[in-house]
């Protein structure tokens, strides 16, 4: 059996959107479970469309997420140039042999004739270029002459095109329907329709993956391979990661692309565990999957034909999985940079031990936080809980009772022993845990939500400062009692 040869092809747009990234991620697996070759290529035709520095964003993001490649344009193999734009001759080459094998046609038409032509009519109207009538001798003299012109598909007008994708089935359209496009431009430059045929066969790839938006093209494409007699691939096609039901995920929604989620603090890791998982399932209940785990058990047949639901809070869940699953001193490490606001003389690695249990996004931190330097302002509401059965009379008395013993708390950093104070303080006077930890909680923050419960927080805050608050937060509690 041929050896299995995948290739990612992203145009150069600095932007690496989520679904291209999981194309290139099944490209990588459907190669790698196998023992295959994955190859890089940059499809940089579209020049109105590049971007400075974008190919870099390339490079980039496959180093953090580990998918790398055999071939590449900084890696070659032996089917280089890597980078479409510097193949240029070799579409010129084949664009000419097509025309020579009755699969193309030089066309002298200029683009706004086309499109005045097309305009008034749907997007069913087929184009019927009058200069595939023109002789091929007279065509090259006129070429010669030096008269722009483009390389036309030609398509038969009647019979039918038919093909077989790994995701979508069998797939037959009439030939009639088939619009004769553009293969290579007047400045010589190859459209996406002949470049990719050219590439993928020169470079030896056996799986063409890419996005179901294609699928209505690859009959042409498979006209063409057929004009050169070459081997068509095997085709997987794969559904559209979407926003919601009706709409593709795209740029305008925000959180599409790799970057979006590298800024939020979440983990390629995560992001590569969830988008493959984004029109892939696994065969049994396993959800959480090393790249490796992925190249296992990753199979064609388990791609699904509809589109995915983009869902951030199962991703967010899903990093929150793999932070918990670091060392301290690794989640640390990348919890540091959003210590940067923190004015307090704090611990830092006693804050990470408080956040490394509870937080999915790393950008969140620093709100989860914010009441280190100094307590949200006070907020009677907050003292009443209908759970922990409290209300801002009984908070006050509660805290009053921790204020009076708290002395036998030798040390703030012993979660265990400080732990134990508070049991055994509401054991004392009969209440539940909450009737007192939740007041001290809200004494030192003022906050709904915070990482970890009193205990953390006076942990991260430390003894003096805890004290300063509990005495503040009486004497508040006791100026508005007093005021109702
Ligand atoms: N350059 C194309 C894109 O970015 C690649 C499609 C393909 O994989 O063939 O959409």
């Amino acid at each position: 059996m041929k050896k299995v040869r995948t290739r990612f092809a992203p145009s150069p747009t600095g932007y690496m959107h989520i679904g291209n990234l999981r194309t290139a991620l099944y490209e990588y697996l459907i190669a790698k479970h196998e023992n295959g070759d994955f190859l890089l290529r940059i499809e940089d035709t579209d020049q109105e469309r590049e971007v400075e520095g974008a190919v870099d964003i390339i490079y980039d993001v496959i180093n953090q997420t580990g998918l790398h490649y055999d071939e590449g344009p900084d890696k070659p193999g032996d089917c280089g140039p890597y980078i479409q734009s510097q193949r240029l001759p070799l579409y010129k080459e084949y664009a000419d042999k097509l025309v020579d094998l009755g699969g193309a046609h030089y066309c002298f038409c200029k683009e706004e004739e086309v499109q005045a032509e097309k305009e008034g009519h749907d997007l069913s109207y087929r184009y019927v270029d009058p200069c595939r009538f023109i002789s091929k001798e007279e065509a090259r003299e006129r070429i010669a002459k030096g008269e722009p012109y483009t390389v036309r598909q030609t398509i038969p007008a009647t019979g039918t095109t038919s093909f077989d994708d790994e995701v979508y089935g069998h797939i037959e359209v009439e030939n009639a329907q088939l619009d004769e496009g553009v293969l290579l431009k007047s400045d010589g430059y190859p459209t996406y329709n002949f470049a990719n045929i050219v590439d993928d066969h020169l470079m030896g790839i056996t799986h063409v993956v890419r996005g179901n938006e294609y699928l209505s093209s690859t009959p042409k494409y498979n006209l063409i391979y057929q004009a050169f007699g070459w081997d068509i691939p095997t085709y997987v096609h794969v559904p559209p990661v979407m926003k919601d039901e009706f709409h593709k995920l795209s740029k305008r929604n925000g959180d599409a692309s790799f970057q979006d989620l590298r800024e939020k603090g979440i983990l390629s890791e995560a992001i590569i565990n969830y988008i493959a998982l984004l029109g892939w399932s696994p065969e049994g209940e396993q959800e959480i999957f090393s790249l490796d785990e992925l190249v296992k058990e990753f199979s064609i047949d388990r791609i699904s034909k509809s589109g995915s639901i983009f869902d951030i809070n199962k991703l967010k869940w899903m990093n929150g999985v793999y932070l918990r699953n670091k060392t301290l001193e690794e989640f640390h490490e990348l919890a540091l940079p959003y210590y940067k606001d923190i004015k307090s003389n704090v611990d830092l690695m006693e804050i990470s031990k408080a956040l490394q249990p509870r937080v999915e996004m790393l950008a969140d931190i620093p709100e989860m936080i914010d009441f280190i330097d100094a307590p949200y302002p006070f907020d009677a509401s907050l003292y009443t809980h209908k759970k922990m059965k409290t209300n801002p009379e009984n908070s006050l008395e509660a805290l009053k009772w921790v204020v009076d013993e708290i002395d036998s708390v030798s040390d703030f950093t012993d979660d265990e022993a400080f732990s134990k104070f508070f049991v055994d303080l509401a054991a004392k006077h009969e209440v539940k845990n909450g009737r007192v930890m939740w007041p001290v909680r809200v004494a030192l923050t003022y906050k709904a939500f915070t990482p970890g419960g009193a205990v953390e927080i006076a942990h991260i805050i430390g003894k003096e400062e805890t004290m300063r608050r509990l005495n503040q937060a009486i004497e508040d509690l006791t100026k508005y009692l007093s005021e109702q």
